[in-house]
């Protein structure tokens, strides 16, 4: 049985993952920034990009994991259109509502996602 979200449940979700997405995408525009105090013609052209769009760049200067986390966030995102935010999309079964709140873009129940992680390791 997919999880039914009133349309304050899916407000509530879909303002915690855009404030997530923007504190990493504001992340890297600091490292940016920082960097381009140090004069750097590479930094102001990923500033450039960054401003513009979410290109390729601009995710190849995320680190990995800020990275993951961003594209988590726009397939999350997408869910919640369609009617398909907190279900697992390993076993199809409900994400439990505190997992949720914590890590509101993971794809995966506390199962699914340890089942994952130690497949992970064992490689
Ligand atoms: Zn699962």
């Amino acid at each position: 049985m997919p999880r039914k979200l009133n349309k304050k449940d899916k407000d509530d979700f879909r303002r915690l993952l855009a404030a997530k997405k923007e504190s990493i995408t504001r992340k890297l525009t600091d490292t940016i920034t920082e960097s381009k105090e140090m004069d750097s013609n590479v930094a102001q052209d990923l500033v450039d990009k960054a401003e513009t769009s979410y290109t390729k760049e601009f995710l190849l200067s995320l680190s990995d994991s800020d990275r993951e986390t961003l594209l988590l966030i726009d397939e999350a995102l997408k869910r919640l259109e369609h009617g398909e935010f907190g279900v697992c999309q390993s076993c199809q079964t409900d994400i439990g509502g505190k997992r949720l709140v914590a890590v509101p873009w993971t794809p995966y129940c506390i199962d699914c996602q340890q089942k994952t992680e130690e497949e992970l390791r064992a490689q």
